[in-house]
């Protein structure tokens, strides 16, 4: 037995466990064609996964992962049935032969059983076996942190997405199956159908779902500036159509906002959906989880909403390629919040929506988490802070035409890709020609804010703002606005070393930086 590192994650394991010799194969994932049978009664699913690949790198072991909860009954290539070995959550096949690079093949697995029960969807996730009011079966899954392979046999990676997927979901009559994409077909069994999903876009693990209730459906149309028109379904629980027709109007605003923002909606082919579920909310690809009780914030939007749906900017289509660089998702979408703010209710309320989230920033760990671990996040600053992150960015650049032209054409260039901190760092550098890598060093990699260190000092008759950023990152350099007369900001160029400017007041108590456009510690310190 041979120590070797694993393809699919980047943590190490046992591999070879079938034949002293094997060599595991690195693949693509092409697709995956999944059939699922939900039995709410007892908690149950029966189901298999097609998995369609190509080959990286020759070998003749497969590896996938599935959760050890569940049963596998036997992995199919063709008719020839599959050796495999299980260890823990990790699944090896042995292949008869060296598969080589570049070969395109399949194998499929049956599997079921119990599978694991979100303790607290959608933050500590799994199954959510619910009931609705009238006393039906209302069933969610949600998998972001813990993974899709604790229901689904599958590659289970950030950084590898199916092309396309087709779900084909068995319910009893008396419910609707709702997955990601549009449906394709309705087979109606004696007690079962089955809805067949499919999408044509890659997507994550994570965004791929079920969703199971005694839904009804009903239509709308977004058409949009770029002179199409996307397709809006709605699956909700029949008792509350009549709230959700009134309240999901909100999505054409929110779509109109994001693609002003951010670009054409990016996924056409696949539609979108709000589907309602018994949890609060999550970004399923096209299959948006709402469960946010048809309320708004104080703010006059429905969070969820707004908040899931820019997800699939940032999050579905430009995903992170490893969980510790989860603020890609979280950062830029908890910002799309407060633009979108902007675009309906201006730009003050933004600022105070802005304010709101300024009070949740905790600086207790960096943004970014450690690369290979599944990271897992203990606070919430790759939301706010993040936002913050963004919201500074742009009141530095201070040319918001340029700052609007580059989140766009950020979504251009890491259209439906896996990317990494330092594929969108160097991008935001080259497209807004500045050197930003000492800002996200500083505010990405050290929890702690920089904090521009100041004194005046009053030298014949002139006063003298003396001032500088102190920072772990000596080559930190920012625009930041600070008051230059009473009651009225400019920028000053703050750098880490002692620069000098002159002031037109005396009291230094006037002294301020602009709170609400930057976020930077302020420190009045001794002369020196
Ligand atoms: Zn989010």
């Amino acid at each position: 037995m041979t120590l070797k590192r694993f393809v699919l994650g980047s943590f190490f394991l046992f591999a070879g466990l079938l034949n002293l010799n094997a060599k595991l194969l690195e693949y693509d994932v092409l697709a995956y064609r999944i059939y699922l049978k939900v039995f709410p009664e007892n908690k149950q699913i029966n189901g298999s996964n097609t998995i369609e690949f190509a080959v990286l790198k020759p070998g003749d072991e497969f590896g996938f992962k599935l959760s050890s909860l569940l049963r596998i009954d036997k992995i199919m290539m063709g008719d020839r049935n599959l050796n495999f070995v299980r260890n823990n959550h990790q699944v090896f096949v042995s292949f008869s032969a060296i598969l080589e690079k570049g070969a395109k093949s399949q194998l499929t697995i049956y599997y079921g059983g119990t599978p694991l029960v979100a303790k607290n969807a959608p933050w500590d996730g799994g199954f959510v076996w619910s009931k609705d009011n009238l006393g039906n079966p209302w069933v969610g899954l949600a998998c972001e942190g813990i993974g899709a392979s604790t229901w689904l046999p599958c590659k289970d990676t950030w950084d590898d997405e199916p092309e396309q997927v087709t779900l084909k979901l068995e319910v009893p009559n008396s419910l609707v199956g709702v997955s990601n994409g549009r449906l394709v077909q309705t087979e109606k069994g004696y007690t079962t159908t089955t809805y067949t999903w499919e999408t044509k876009n890659p997507i994550n693990h994570y965004g791929i779902t079920i969703n199971v209730g005694a839904y009804v459906n009903f239509k709308d149309a977004f058409v949009s500036d770029y002179n199409d028109t996307l397709d809006l379904d709605y699956y909700v629980l029949s008792y509350n159509e009549n709230m959700a027709r009134t309240h999901f109007q909100q999505s054409k605003r929110m779509l109109q906002a994001f693609e002003s923002y951010f670009g054409k909606y990016p996924f056409y082919e696949d539609g979108y959906k709000l589907v309602e579920t018994p949890y609060w909310g999550m970004e399923h690809q096209s299959c948006v989880a709402y469960g946010n009780n048809y309320e708004n914030n104080q703010f006059g939007f429905d969070f969820i909403i707004i908040h899931e749906s820019g997800h699939e900017w940032f999050a579905n289509s430009i995903t992170a390629k490893d969980k510790a660089d989860m603020w890609i998702h979280e950062s830029f979408t908890t910002y799309s919040e407060a633009l979108y703010v902007e675009k309906v209710f201006g730009n003050p309320r933004a600022i105070q929506y802005l304010m709101v989230q300024k009070e949740k920033i905790k600086n207790d760990a960096p943004m970014i988490g450690v690369y290979g671990t599944n990271h897992k996040f203990n606070d919430n600053d790759i939301y706010y802070k993040g936002s913050w992150i963004l919201h500074t960015l742009r009141s530095m650049i201070d040319n918001d035409t340029l700052w609007f032209n580059t989140l766009k054409d950020l979504n251009t260039h890491f259209y439906h890709q896996t990317v990494s901190t330092k594929q969108v760092e160097s991008f935001l550098s080259k497209r807004t020609r500045m050197n930003l890598s000492p800002f996200f060093e500083q505010y990405l990699r050290h929890k702690e804010l920089p904090v521009l260190e100041y004194f005046i000092i009053n030298k014949d008759g002139l006063n003298e703002l003396h001032y500088r950023l102190k920072s772990k990152v000596s080559t930190l350099e920012m625009p930041i606005k600070v008051t230059l007369a009473k009651e009225y900001y400019d920028y000053v160029y703050a750098h880490t070393k002692w620069r000098v400017i002159d002031l037109p007041y005396e009291d230094a108590s006037n002294f301020k930086i602009d709170g609400q456009h930057f976020l930077v510690n302020v420190e009045r310190v001794e002369p020196r």
